[in-house]
């Protein structure tokens, strides 16, 4: 046990930042003869990866684990600021509590600590006193009340919980922006604590650095307000496995892959996308980016920070929509982590520093801390754990290219065929790549969880990975055989293997060539009935590959497409080109052509949308625009110019009332008039439960309905579509959802329109059966979904799918109609 020693109080400091407070009570901590002063920057690093801010104006920095040899001997130093200073945005701190602890003979002094924490006259008191003996009773030895058996370590709070984490990979990249996300939604000072280290709960960067690997205890802790109420909502979430996903696909399902022995010499790597690929090897390089190293003016330089930073989050933003449209929210994920590290204040904090107080330059400074943040990671035991450091680094990477003075030897993508062979592939490389293109995958580095085997796997590109690093050898151009079934590379493929892989290749492409021919022939039940499968598309390209798919016509067009990313809204005839474009694309095939769908998730930064509380529930789609008459007005007066060279049908977002249709459709006519166009048919999209209770009203008003199956879901269920946690409940196929969909199709039926859906359940294999038995009669799918829709409904009678309906409908549970056979 020790006391603290009253030398080492210092009184009536004025610090500038939190750094300068670190260095001074570091210095007291140097002169009183426990640390080296090496361990300053300890105290300066520990910090920055994790928070040491207490509450009540207390502040506790301690040195990162590694660099315990630099103390001499344990002891507690305090430095009393009686201004303050800040220690995050928004947090004053008035004693800085320094700890060197070698051992754990301080903690009575961080037990009466706690005590002070929980009384905020008594932390104000010290906070202001003018003799050092006040704080030294307060937190020395045997003067506070006794406490119980706890067993306080630093950082401890409170209120806590103890837990095991089980995921399979312990508290890495997903799970842990998880958990940020949820404690960020309390204002309780919340941490972590896995054996002697805790880390602030709200930073990405803290969790992960504390190294929770599967089968860790760890304890949950919070001090606040509603402390009790985030410790219940971590539990929830811990307890139910934090967003993990099962990706183990790399390697289910192999045993039914075609295995071939090959001959020629190989590397064995990690199967991680199965398929086979045979051609040149083309080497993936990155370009360097070169920054200067200072700059004069460090006010512009924080801003150019800041703007880059922003932009980053935006690119991420539109990134995450890119990928979960294609392959999926859980896919996508790892974008919004990426965001998570963007939002890493120690991160920002240390940028910050060098350029206010070395002069660097924006770039200079954030590659800096990128760095050393990195270094830390990737020194982690855990090997999934320091494979996040490739993460940050991505992240980093994308911020820095936009502080860059130049790119030195871009690499083109390549614009041939080729198997491309990288040390390891970020999530934002692999999310670039043209599947066209890239015939293979081969990286040195990663696993079958690697986000190059998930990204990968989403665009059904053949993959290996942990390939080690004599792949990076092999010469641009040399033939290699991919194979992703057994997870080898054949480096110098013999003829025989060459036969083989050609074999399997073709095998698999007669497969295809049939599924391809077949998705021209009609969607017709064995029994005669006709479900029109047309396409979602969300770019003028995607107008030919739907037709090419077998699509027969477009049922949503998204198009938002054309206002994100940039920084004013399109004009009128940008929007009619790209509008003209589809629809001649489509050759005479309809298009549903939405109008904005703006708000909610998709914020556009030049539309200067206020903050909401609920965006979900805010000005979004048809309220956006009904609100802002001349962004509609030029939208629809492009959709009419389009309209003149194919079939197009206009479809509104987000109807929630009778009177949005009315308004909505009163302003679509005024302009049509205007335009001089043909009448065009007018339908809705049904997503809200409101727009069910009131679709017999609505359909009277209505040439369709299109029954948007995402938001329909997230509003029917409450439940936030991208809910980093529930998200998992929101299924389209629970029997609330089904039954909403199901009075739809009745008020329709009966005011003698049809419905269509254009939501993630049409290409769901369960939902064409019940939607097409619960009477809707066309299925808007992603184009890659096309043919395996129609060719399941053609196998499919609609005295099968309405009885396999009226089962769904009376189900209790999603699990139980999914369950149905
Ligand atoms: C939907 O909500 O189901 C839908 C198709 O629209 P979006 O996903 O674009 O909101
Ligand atoms: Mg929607």
């Amino acid at each position: 046990m020790i006391s603290l020693d009253l030398s080492a109080v210092r009184l009536g400091a004025t610090a500038v930042d939190k750094t300068d407070a670190i260095r001074q009570v570091g210095r007291i901590l140097v002169e009183a003869g426990y640390i080296e002063p090496g361990y300053v920057d300890s105290l300066l690093a520990r910090e920055r990866v994790a928070n040491t801010f207490l509450g009540n104006g207390i502040a506790i920095p301690h040195g990162v684990p590694k660099d315990r040899g630099m103390i001499k001997q344990t002891g507690v130093a305090v430095l009393q600021v009686p201004g303050g200073v800040e220690w995050n945005p928004g947090d004053r701190v008035h004693l800085v509590v320094g700890i060197a602890a070698k051992s754990d003979e301080h903690l009575q002094i961080l037990t009466n600590l706690t005590d002070v924490l929980g009384d905020p006259a008594e932390a104000a008191r010290l906070a202001h006193t003018t003799n050092p003996a006040d704080i030294g009773q307060r937190l020395s030895t045997g003067t506070a009340p006794a406490k119980p058996a706890a067993q306080p370590l630093p950082d401890d709070l409170p209120n806590h919980f103890d837990t095991v984490i089980t995921s399979p990979h312990g508290l890495h990249a997903r799970p842990a922006t998880a958990l940020v996300d949820i404690a960020k939604g309390f204002g309780a000072t919340i941490r972590v604590r896995h054996g002697n280290r805790a880390g602030d709960a709200k930073s990405l960067i803290a969790l992960l650095n504390l190294g929770i690997e599967s089968g860790a205890t760890i304890r949950v802790m919070a001090e606040g307000a509603d402390a009790d109420a985030a410790l219940a909502a971590l539990r929830d979430a811990i307890d139910s496995g934090l967003e993990e996903e099962e990706e183990t696909a790399g390697a289910a399902g192999s045993a039914d892959l075609p295995r071939i022995d090959w001959e020629g010499p190989s590397v064995a790597a990690v199967a991680a996308s199965p398929g086979l690929a045979l051609g040149p090897v083309r080497q993936y390089q990155r370009g360097k980016i070169v920054v200067a190293a200072t700059a004069r003016d460090p006010a512009a330089e924080l801003t150019r920070l800041d703007r880059a930073i922003e932009a980053a989050k935006r690119e991420l933003a539109e990134l995450y929509e890119e990928v979960k449209a294609r392959a999926g929210a859980g896919k996508a994920a790892i974008f919004r982590a990426h965001a998570e590290f963007l939002a890493d204040q120690g991160l920002i904090d240390r940028a910050k520093g060098l350029i206010r107080e070395d002069a660097r330059s924006a770039g200079y400074a954030w590659e800096q801390s990128i760095g050393e943040q990195a270094k830390t990671l990737a020194a982690q035991q855990d090997a999934l754990l320091a494979a996040r450091a490739l993460d940050l680094r991505d992240v980093g990477r994308r911020v820095l290219r936009m502080l860059a003075e130049r790119i030195e030897d871009e690499p083109n993508l390549p614009d041939t065929p080729v198997i491309l062979i990288a040390d390891d592939l970020s999530p934002s490389d692999t999310a670039r790549l043209d599947p066209a293109l890239v015939l293979g995958i081969c990286t040195a580095a990663g696993g079958p969880t690697s986000h190059t085997a998930i990204i990968a796997r989403s665009l059904g590109i053949p993959a290996v990975v942990g390939a080690g690093d004599s792949v990076l050898d092999i010469a641009d151009g040399s033939p290699v055989v991919l194979d992703g079934n057994s997870g080898t590379l054949v480096l110098i493929p013999t003829d025989r293997d060459r036969a083989n892989a050609e074999r399997a290749r073709a095998d698999m492409a007669v497969q295809r060539e049939a599924e391809r021919r077949a998705c021209y022939q009609p969607a017709i039940t064995t029994d005669g009935a006709r479900i029109e499968v047309v396409a979602n598309i969300a770019a003028p390209a995607e107008a030919g590959r739907a037709v090419e798919a077998g699509g027969e016509g477009v049922g949503l067009l998204r198009t938002e497409f054309l206002f994100l990313g940039r920084d004013q809204a399109p004009s009128e005839d940008e929007q009619a080109a790209a509008y003209t474009e589809m629809v001649r694309a489509l050759n005479g095939l309809p298009i549903i052509i939405r109008t904005l769908d703006i708000g909610g998730d998709k914020a556009v930064p030049y539309m200067s949308m206020p903050a909401e509380e609920n965006p979900f529930l805010g000005e979004r789609g048809i309220r956006l625009c009904l609100n802002r008459p001349e962004l509609f007005r030029s939208q629809l007066r492009a959709i009419f110019r389009a309209a003149a060279h194919g079939p197009v049908r206009i479809m509104y977002p987000m109807i929630s009332t009778l009177e949005e249709l009315k308004r909505a459709k009163a302003l679509t006519e005024e302009v049509r008039l205007e335009v001089g166009a043909a009448p065009v048919e007018i339908g809705i999209m049904i997503e809200v439960p409101s727009a069910v209770m009131m679709a017999e009203e609505l359909a009277a008003e209505s040439d369709f309905f299109s029954v948007g199956s995402n938001d329909l879901t997230q509003y029917c269920l409450a439940v936030d579509r991208m809910h980093p946690l529930l998200s998992r409940q929101a299924d389209g196929l629970h029997p609330a959802v089904l039954r909403m969909i199901d009075a739809t199709v009745r008020a329709a039926d009966k005011a003698g329109i049809w419905v269509g859906v254009c939501g993630g359940i049409a290409g769901d294999p369960r939902g064409v059966v019940i939607l097409t038995g619960l009477g809707v009669r066309e299925l808007s799918v992603s184009i890659p979904s096309i043919a395996a829709v129609k060719a399941q409904i053609r196998g499919l009678s609609m005295e099968q799918a309405r009885g396999l309906a009226r089962r769904a409908l009376a189900c209790s549970t999603s699990a139980a109609v999914r369950g149905l056979r």
